[in-house]
């Protein structure tokens, strides 16, 4: 059951992700969650950090699809003018937005990536569906009463992988 939501990968950021080792493990394409995966919580629209980053995976040829628990108008204000897909009110961790995602970016589960800020949505949900899935901190702490009580139980996942050997870098949790 632990294993469910322990992620392949756990990075600070997206930023810090090997894109090219990615596409070298056969990886074609992303689901993304938003919220304090590309941008805080808060933040209404991507940074120009964020759309360089989504041209340069876009121009390695990656398709991405944005996959978000939050609402239809966040979600869509947000991504309309990054011209990239997105599933609002996505429900994760079930699995039905990731069976639609993976339809609409037309690759094999063993080829696609789900990238996220919570263990018990993005990661778990993702592995529930066999996808490979990259776990980063979340960018800010500004967050919703169910995230925060999925907070408590990830806390306790964490020391896990912390005993685990999960953590390669110094971090503060
Ligand atoms: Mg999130």
């Amino acid at each position: 059951m632990l294993k469910l939501v322990i992620p392949n990968m756990y990075v600070p950021s997206i930023y810090n992700i090997d894109i090219l080792a990615l596409q070298d493990q056969g990886m074609k394409s992303i689901i993304i969650d938003l919220d304090n995966t590309l941008v805080e919580a808060t933040q209404p629209e991507a940074t120009p950090e964020l759309i360089e980053w989504l041209r340069n995976i876009q121009s390695m040829g990656f398709k991405v699809i944005v996959v978000s628990n939050n609402s239809k108008a966040r979600v869509s204000h947000f991504c309309y003018p990054l011209d990239v897909p997105f599933i609002y009110t996505a429900k994760k961790p079930l699995s039905q937005a990731f069976r639609k995602a993976l339809k609409l970016l037309g690759t094999e589960r063993h080829e696609t990536v789900v990238i996220g800020d919570q263990l018990l949505t993005d990661v778990l949900g993702g592995n529930r569906m066999g996808l490979y899935t990259i776990l980063v901190v979340p960018m800010s702490e500004t967050e919703g009463f169910f995230t925060r009580i999925n907070r408590r139980v990830e806390r306790f996942i964490f020391r896990w992988m912390k005993k685990n050997g999960y953590f390669r870098w110094e971090e503060k949790h």
